[in-house]
């Protein structure tokens, strides 16, 4: 199936932003930094380019290896000598680019993000219509082992849909049994992550959340609960949020119990934090692509 020009150009036009916006923060990271200053700085960037954030700017230091973003006002810096994983979600009209990038500030990671770094050159090398998800992963895992690291088993790429960071199908980072293919027009968040030889290789939930997403419209109790929720349906829809962004939605002194509504009626679904299980450093790199011809375009 091909993708009319209409929706590839909003596709395009996401990419593009999602790129500037990933190189920008790059280049000004520092050890130090509030980390509240950078996802702020990064969805600022996205808005003023012209697109919207899908999901709010994820700073993960060494072993977290996603999702966190910070809580209103913050005190976390980059710390020095950690490895950082950048991930940034843009969408135009819905149409979503994910991409994430890793900064190291530690000599000793540095191979470890450049195994990233090639894992994610190997994927966009391989992916075309038709290709088996289990071909897939096998040449990733292999791709990070022959460099001497491991491959975070259960943190996979994922089918991007529209308002939808997730669509329901998964390109693993490692071997996996499936008859599940590629298939043409299909986009694509891939992403493989990378810890040390040593680690466990997987991820487990931190306790703390800060990412949440619409789940159902529940009735609710609390007329700021209501209004809460109908800003979140409106500004949102589908599309994971966080409380940084709800700050001004409802007086003040009304917003603590209104949230706690929202989770305690099931309203929404938190996103934990993904902590490597041993607590080792992890790198990320991520392309969102579009699979077409005999092979992928990169948006990102
Ligand atoms: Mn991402
Ligand atoms: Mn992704």
């Amino acid at each position: 199936m091909t993708v009319p020009e209409e929706i590839l150009q909003k596709y395009r036009q996401a990419g593009r932003i999602a790129a500037e916006v990933r190189e920008e923060i790059k280049k000004t990271l520092r050890e130090g930094m509030p980390i509240i200053d950078v996802c702020e700085k990064v969805e600022s960037m996205i808005r003023k380019k012209g697109g919207k954030p899908a999901f709010p700017c994820n700073v993960s230091v060494n072993e977290v290896a996603a999702h966190y973003t910070s809580p209103p006002r913050d005190v976390r810096t980059i710390p020095e000598n950690s490895i950082v994983k950048i991930d940034i979600g843009i969408h135009v009209d819905g149409y979503i680019a994910d991409t994430a990038t890793t900064v190291c500030f530690n000599p000793e990671y540095e191979s470890l993000v450049h195994t990233a770094e090639e894992a994610l050159e190997k994927a966009v090398e391989m992916l075309r219509p038709g290709l088996l998800m289990t071909r897939f992963g096998s040449a990733i895992q292999k791709t990070i082992k022959t460099r001497g690291f491991k491959p975070i088993s259960n943190l996979t790429g994922h089918k991007i849909g529209r308002y939808l960071i997730h669509a329901g199908k998964s390109l693993p980072n490692v071997f996996h049994l499936s008859a599940a293919r590629v298939l043409e027009g299909e986009v694509y968040g891939v992403e493989p992550f990378t810890t040390v030889a040593s680690a466990v290789g997987r991820i487990k939930n931190g306790s703390e959340a800060h990412i949440f997403r619409l789940l159902k419209h529940k009735s609710l109790k609390n007329p700021y609960a209501k209004q809460l929720l109908g800003y979140i349906k409106e500004n949102f829809r589908t599309l994971p949020f966080t409380e940084r962004w709800l700050q001004e939605c409802v007086p003040q002194n009304r917003y603590k119990d209104a949230f706690s509504e929202l989770l305690s009626s099931k309203s929404l679904i938190s996103y934990p934090v993904f902590i490597e299980a041993s607590g080792k450093p992890v790198a990320q790199a991520e392309h969102t692509v579009l699979v077409s011809g005999d092979g992928c375009v990169v948006l990102t």
